[in-house]
C-alpha cells in the first residue's frame, strides 16, 4: 500500500494501435512534480480527472478547449496498480492504444520504469458515508471502509449470463490487470459501420459469438469478462485523483455511472476525505 505521491522512475515510451481509429499512436511518459496524472496533445494539458470526462459512451474522454484523448480507463488501471500519482502522458492521436485489450502492457512499461516516492502524502480519498447511483437496473454505490473492497456484479447474453466477482485485496489483484475487453460479434458490425471499431482483432478483445468464445485461446480467466469490468471502473475511479478507500458494489455498472458516482462524491464535501 502505496503512502505517498509517486512519480516513475525514468521516461518511457508504449506505441499501439487505436481501437476505433485503427491508427497507430505514441504514448510518452514523464514524471512529474505535481500532483495528479494528466495527458498533453498538440500542446493541450488534460488533467486525467473525473470533470473533465465528457463522453462515456464507449469508453472514457476527457476533453479540454477543443482537444480530447479517449480510452483512457485501461491506463488509468495500470497506473493504480503501479502506484503512480503523478505523471504527464505525451500522446499523438485522440485515443489512447488498445494494447492487448487490457491494462498488461501498460502496466509493464511503469514497473520496468520504477516508481519514485516523494515527501508529500494527499493520495487518498476516503469515504465517509454511502454515497449510491443508479440507472435502471444498473447501480454503482460505496460505503465507508478502510482498504478498497469491489464486488461486480454483470448479465450478459449466453454463453456469458451472470457473473459475479468480489476483491476484498484491490490493490493486489494481479488477475484484473491483463483481463481484456470484450465484444459481442453482432454489436461489432453495427459498430463498424459507424466507422469505429477499426482497430479491434482477436489479439486485443474477446470476442462473443453465438454460443461460444471466438478466440482461438478462449478466455485467461473463467471469470475474465467480470475481471475486466472490475479493471474499468478501477480505472475510471482513479480519474478522482485519488486511491479510493471505501466498499465498492456494481451492478451492470459503466463509464456513465462510474463517473456519476465521482461526481456525487465531489458533490458534498461531507461525504470524503482526503489524506
Ligand atoms: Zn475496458
Amino acid at each position: 500500500m502505496i503512502k505517498r505521491q509517486t512519480t516513475i522512475n525514468r521516461i518511457f515510451k508504449i506505441t499501439g494501435i487505436g481501437l476505433h481509429t485503427g491508427q497507430p499512436v505514441n504514448l510518452e511518459f514523464l514524471p512529474r512534480r505535481e500532483f495528479g496524472i494528466a495527458f498533453v496533445i498538440n500542446g493541450q494539458m488534460i488533467p486525467a480527472r473525473y470533470d473533465m470526462v465528457a463522453d462515456t459512451r464507449l469508453s472514457t474522454l476527457i476533453a479540454k478547449e477543443g482537444a480530447s484523448v479517449s480510452t483512457i480507463e485501461h491506463l488509468m488501471a495500470a497506473f493504480y496498480f503501479s502506484g503512480v500519482t503523478n505523471c504527464l502522458v505525451y500522446i499523438d492521436g485522440p485515443e489512447v492504444p488498445i494494447m492487448d485489450g487490457s491494462a498488461w502492457e501498460f502496466y509493464q512499461g511503469m514497473w520496468k520504469a520504477g516508481v519514485y516516492e516523494f515527501p508529500e502524502n494527499g493520495v487518498y480519498l476516503k469515504v465517509l458515508r454511502p454515497v449510491e447511483v443508479t440507472r435502471e437496473d444498473a447501480f454503482l454505490r460505496v460505503k465507508p471502509l478502510n482498504t478498497l473492497e469491489i464486488t461486480m456484479s454483470i448479465e450478459f447474453r449466453a454463453p456469458v449470463g451472470k457473473q459475479k466477482k468480489r476483491v476484498t485485496d484491490v490493490e493486489n489483484a494481479f488477475a484484473i490487470i491483463n483481463s481484456r475487453t470484450f465484444g459481442f460479434i453482432e454489436e461489432l458490425e453495427a459498430i463498424r459501420q459507424a466507422g469505429l471499431a477499426k482497430g479491434a482483432t482477436l489479439d486485443n478483445a474477446v470476442a462473443i459469438g453465438e454460443d461460444s468464445i471466438v478466440n482461438p485461446h478462449g478466455l485467461r480467466y473463467k471469470k475474465e469478462l467480470v475481471n475486466h469490468k472490475i479493471l474499468d471502473l478501477i480505472g475510471d475511479l482513479y480519474t478522482s485523483g485519488y486511491r479510493l478507500l471505501g466498499k465498492v458494489e456494481a451492478n451492470k455498472t459503466g463509464h456513465y455511472l462510474n463517473n456519476l458516482l465521482l461526481k456525487e462524491i465531489f458533490s458534498d464535501p461531507a461525504n470524503y476525505a482526503i489524506y
